[in-house]
Order: C-alpha cells, then structure tokens, then sequence
C-alpha cells in the first residue's frame, strides 16, 4: 500500500519515496538537538534530507524526516584561512552566490548546484578533473549533532579520526549542522564544448585528461559514434559568454526541452530510439566561453532520469566505456540518455569513491518511467569484474558484503559507527543494505 499523500516525501528522480512519521525543519544546531531528543523519546530512527537528489532511498525515512531547509546561512570567512563555515542545509547554488560576492569560489563542483552542502558531501559528489578531488576533500571541518543529541566538533586537529570518516558520512555518523570548506580566490574557466568521434575520443582520452584541468567525455550517444567532450581551463581572459537568449536556446531549449521530448517520442516507441539520437547528434555544436567558474561546471538539468555510476580505477575507463557499449550492442538495449565519463584524484577519505585511487567516474541514465534494471544490472556486472565503487546516491545493487573488499578503510567507518551510532539511530533499510545493520 502507498503511503497517504499527504506524509509522502519523494526525491527528485520520483523514483523514492516514503512516508515519515514526523517531519520537522529545524532552525539552529540547538533545534535539532531537540529533533534528535524528541526522535529518541518516541523510539524513532532519524533522517535528514537534504534537496533529494539522490536517486536511492538513502534518504528515507518511516521514522523522524529533518529537512535543513532554514540551515541555510553562511557563518564565517576567513579570508587568511582560505575557508568559509556554513551550515549544513545551504544549497551549493547559494553558496556559490555567497563566495561569489566575496570574491572567492569552491575549487571544483559537479555539474548541478542544487543538493545541499551536507548532502553532497555525503555521497563523495564530484566533479572532473585530474588533479581535484570531490567536493568532501574540500572539507575542513565539522559540526555535527549525534545520536544522544549532543554537539561534536571535528577537524584534522580536533577529533581526527570522526573527521577522517564524517567527511564522507553517508548520513549514519550524525546530524552536519556546519562544515568549515575551503575556498580559492574566484576564478573564470574557458570552456570549450566539441562534438568529436568516439575512437578519436578514447584514442586522445589520456591526453586530454592531463591536458586540462577539467575534462570529460560529457555525453557519447548510444547507438551512434558521436561524443560530446568538455574541456575546461583556469583562465585570466575576460568574460565572453553568450548572449541571454543564445544560452537559453543551447542549454535550456535545445539541451532540455528538445532532448526531452525526443525521450519522450522514444519512450513510446522504444523501437525508434537509435534513430532519434542520431537526428539529435546531426545538431551537436561547438561552444566556446569564458565565464565564472560556478556557472559553467553546472547547468540545469530539467530532464528526469534514473542514474547509476560507478567509480573505477582512471586505466579501465576505456575497456569499461567499449565494454557498456558491447552491452548495449548485444543486448539490444534502446538507451536515449548519454553516458558520461569524469575524472578525479585520489584521496583518503575511507568510503570516498575515489580513495585511494586515481579515478574515472562512467555514468549511465534512463529516462523517467521507462525500464532500466536490465541495462543497470548489465553495467553493474562490468564493474564488479573492475572492482567498481557505486556512487552513494546513485542507484545500485550492492550490499555491505560485496562493498567492504572495495574499500580499504572500510573497518577504519564501521568503528566510528559503531562508537557514534550504537544503536541505529540515523539507519534506514538502505544504510542497513550498504552499510550493514548498525
Ligand atoms: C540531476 C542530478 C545531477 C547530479 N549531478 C551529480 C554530479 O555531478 N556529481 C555527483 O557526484 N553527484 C551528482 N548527483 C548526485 C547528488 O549530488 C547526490 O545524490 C547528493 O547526495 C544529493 O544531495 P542532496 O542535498 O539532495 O542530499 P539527499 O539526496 O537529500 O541526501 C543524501 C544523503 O545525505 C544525507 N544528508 C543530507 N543532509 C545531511 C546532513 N545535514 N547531515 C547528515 N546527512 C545529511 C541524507 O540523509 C542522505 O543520506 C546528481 C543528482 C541529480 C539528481
């Protein structure tokens, strides 16, 4: 039986939803100690939500649903520090804003900007880019509300070994209440966008990798050879964008809306899909902009879509992209969202995706309301046989059994777990599949 509709809470995918017993949107640390209290008093398991941008149910919740929604401030920067505090509840788009009037920028993001801070951080979000690492390694430091309710600090000086886990938190250590990030002084990226062949893509892809400071394989087209890359440099050159109604047209008319309603016509007739994508891929073009850095490593993205993407060593990102290809070739598989290849450092944070090394990030989308189990299923067995890390809120089928050989420190987590959240307070059915029961 579905949950009533008026307590139903769903994710943007509308692929998760839930219906919690209380929700509650508190507007201070103090406040969601009392959430915490409250939640402990009735026996209920605790969540927060962020912007539900993830497309599993790891935000879900029967028992007590937090929204950080009013925890949206920016507290303190500290210009000779490099550092900004925020709460937990900003969403990156204001924040961005925020560094924006003060002159300064998060080194790298990913392409949207709309999940909160915390939730971002939860599930190691990422970017592209050789030499950067996802939006977690840019964290300084913590504030976090635990399961008894009380208030913990962390950084690489005070509680190291929380902070060492919580940057990438998933959401079962505590409640991020604030997050010390660093920043860099605001910079202009050159963007060039180029439609290009998929062997010259992979022949070239090392190369283009080193040779910039964010690159990725933004779309290759199923069912055709055209790519779409995306090369982005730090650049002093002035501002060159497009005008209003030439960025609309690319990004938002063509980009989304035309694109949409092609999925759409494919949707209803599965048969015809190859054939649409090749019509679109005969209006791939060129752009070439120079512009703030948060506006061009995200856009909107006003298409709805299931997701699942899987972090693998940088070496295999070619067999695993030729591989996803074969599968869609021999199954026969009628696929109208592109598959997208990113890049990132590696790093120490023990259940980052990226730790401990260098990364390549493949992604692979449906549309809305149609199958995707047979292709997903198909993807996640090429990346078991590469030893393939699902990203945390994307969809996958993995459990704490199959998760815990693919992550060194995985021990190193389940401690702080255990030492922080002994009872389960912040679990849900998913953490319980991932993480195993508290
Ligand atoms: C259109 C789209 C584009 C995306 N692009 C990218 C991308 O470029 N790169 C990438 O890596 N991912 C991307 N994602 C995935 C997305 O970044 C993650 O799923 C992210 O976790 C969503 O953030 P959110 O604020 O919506 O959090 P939610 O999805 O609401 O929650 C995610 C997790 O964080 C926990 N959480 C939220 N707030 C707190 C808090 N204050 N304290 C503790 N735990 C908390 C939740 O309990 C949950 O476990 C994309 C998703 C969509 C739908």
């Amino acid at each position: 039986m579905l949950p009533r509709r008026d307590t139903v809470w769903r994710n943007w995918a509308r692929n998760q939803e839930c219906s919690p017993a209380a929700v509650e949107t508190p507007e201070s640390t103090l406040e969601v100690r009392e959430a915490v209290r409250r939640a402990r008093v009735a026996a209920q398991r605790v969540k927060v939500v962020g912007t539900g941008h993830s497309f599993t149910s790891i935000a879900c919740t029967d028992g007590r649903l937090l929204r950080l929604d009013r925890l949206d401030r920016v507290l303190d920067v500290d210009p000779d520090a490099g550092t900004v505090t925020v709460e937990g509840g900003i969403p990156l788009w204001k924040l961005n804003e925020q560094l924006a009037l003060r002159d300064l920028a998060l080194e790298n993001l990913g392409d949207i900007d709309q999940q909160t801070i915390a939730g971002a951080i939860a599930t190691s979000t990422h970017g592209t880019g050789r030499t950067f690492g996802g939006l977690a390694t840019q964290v300084r430091g913590l504030e976090l509300v635990t399961a008894d309710g009380e208030v913990v600090r962390c950084s690489a000086d005070e509680e190291p070994e929380l902070f060492h886990c919580a940057r990438v938190g998933l959401g079962a250590l505590g409640i991020v209440t604030q997050v010390t990030l660093a920043v860099v002084p605001a910079f202009s990226l050159h963007m060039v966008e180029r439609p290009d062949d998929f062997e010259t893509v992979l022949a070239a892809l090392d190369a283009s990798v080193d040779g910039h400071d964010h690159f990725e394989v933004e779309h290759w087209f199923p069912h055709t050879e055209a790519c779409l890359v995306k090369e982005l440099d730090r650049t002093d050159a002035p501002i060159r964008t497009r005008s209003t109604l030439a960025a609309w047209r690319d990004d938002i008319l063509v980009g989304n809306y035309v694109y949409g309603a092609l999925c759409a016509v494919g949707r209803r007739s599965p048969d015809r899909i190859p054939q649409l994508v090749r019509l679109a891929t005969t209006q791939l073009g060129r752009t070439d902009l120079v512009d703030r850095s948060d506006r061009v490593f995200c856009s909107p993205r006003l298409i709805k879509f299931v997701e699942m993407e899987y972090a693998i060593k940088r070496a295999d990102a070619e067999v695993a992209l030729r591989r996803v290809r074969d599968l869609i070739d021999e199954d026969d598989l009628k696929i109208s969202i592109p598959l997208e290849l990113r890049f990132a450092a590696a790093d120490d944070i023990p259940l980052s995706t990226a730790h401990g090394r260098e990364t390549a990030y493949l992604a692979v989308h449906v549309y809305q309301g149609m199958p995707y189990e047979q292709y997903f299923r198909g993807v996640e067995a090429i990346m078991d046989e590469l030893d393939g890390r699902p990203h945390w809120g994307k969809l996958h089928w993995q459990t704490a059994a199959t998760l815990a050989p693919r992550y060194p420190e995985w021990d190193r987590f389940a401690a702080v777990r255990h030492r922080l959240d002994p009872d389960g307070t912040f679990a849900n059915d998913h953490l319980d599949r991932v993480l195993g029961p508290a």
